[in-house]
């Protein structure tokens, strides 16, 4: 098995691009997915300051790793679901990135908008599902720092197995709003609302696993566990189920839909005007943001609890 740059031994294989490349040649490869992201689709520059959402997993770890290996201006966002031991391994992740990078950390405390619960336990009080609450917190929480921190851009760590799997999801549910929001940039459309990027997206999750090994970048092995209900996995699976028979399935299926997504959707930007939440003056389609709408119930119900 030889690299296919240099004809060195290769450690990595790569079916899905059909190249078998070795250690040195495999990092500069993935970085390079990531440079070429942000330049195709015009995420960001030289000049701006990125805001990056650090989980502690793999993909966001090697986003704000590469992206500063690259020479831009980034520095990481860690958000605090939980109390201090439930986050502790995923908070130590991002702290060890912030000296590795010798870049800044900020980290948001979401417990102080929910009264002192986690978010986990506020999905509880609120009978709500606890990935539809923490995503909308996150989404939240994510949004505000950027803007109140004076970034340019947000970055998240999504790859492509990612993407690939919620696009599917969206397709075989003919979610079209959803379909045209899919892409990897998301512009600002409001003074408070962040431009949103996801520089990750044309690298598989396996090769992003690779790549941190490699490096031995530290991570958090696990994944949430309360994701297990979410609807992703059984996409993912299904797109690797077909990576056994065409190898480049998922990147041409995505890459396609990036290209030919203005053909196939007529773009009328038929979306909901925004205004300002009439509590924390975030952008909204309602009078009351969910956020805050949220809170709300949250604080009716914990006092019902009390009384
Ligand atoms: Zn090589
Ligand atoms: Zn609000």
């Amino acid at each position: 098995m030889k690299c296919k740059i240099c004809g060195g031994p290769a450690i990595v294989q790569l079916p899905h691009y059909n190249m078998n490349l070795c250690k040195d040649h495999f990092i500069h490869f993935i970085q390079k997915r990531v440079k070429q992201a942000i330049d195709r689709y015009k995420m960001f520059s030289y000049n701006d300051k990125i805001l990056v959402a650090i989980s502690g997993g793999k993909d966001s770890v090697s986003l704000w790793y590469i992206l500063t290996k690259l020479g831009y201006k980034a520095d990481g966002l860690f958000i605090k679901l939980g109390y201090d031991h439930q986050v502790k391994p995923a908070l130590d992740i991002a702290q060890k990135l912030a000296d590795l990078t010798g870049r800044k950390l900020i980290i948001e405390d979401a417990t102080r908008y929910f009264y002192g619960k986690s978010v986990f336990e506020a999905a509880k009080i609120l009978h709500r599902h606890t990935c539809s609450l923490c995503g909308k917190v996150k989404r939240y929480l994510m949004n505000k720092a950027t803007i109140e921190y004076g970034y340019d851009v947000l970055a998240t760590g999504h790859n492509l197995d990612d993407e690939a799997s919620l696009l599917l999801g969206n397709i075989l549910h003919w979610q079209t709003g959803y379909i045209l929001r899919s892409f990897p940039v998301l512009e600002s459309t409001h003074p408070k609302l962040a431009k949103k990027v996801k520089p990750h997206c044309l690298n598989y999750e396996k090769d992003i696993k690779t790549y941190v090994d490699l490096l031995n970048l530290p991570y958090l092995q696990q994944t949430c566990p309360f994701s297990l209900g979410a609807k992703l996995p059984i996409y993912k699976s299904l797109w690797d189920n077909l990576e056994k028979y065409q190898p480049n399935a998922k990147i041409t299926f995505y890459k396609g839909f990036l290209r030919e997504k203005n053909k196939i959707f007529k773009i009328q930007e038929n979306q909901p005007k925004l205004q300002e939440c009439n509590i924390c003056g975030y952008p909204t389609i309602n009078q009351t943001c969910s956020f805050c709408s949220a809170r709300i119930s949250l604080k009716t119900k914990i006092e019902k609890l009390n009384s």
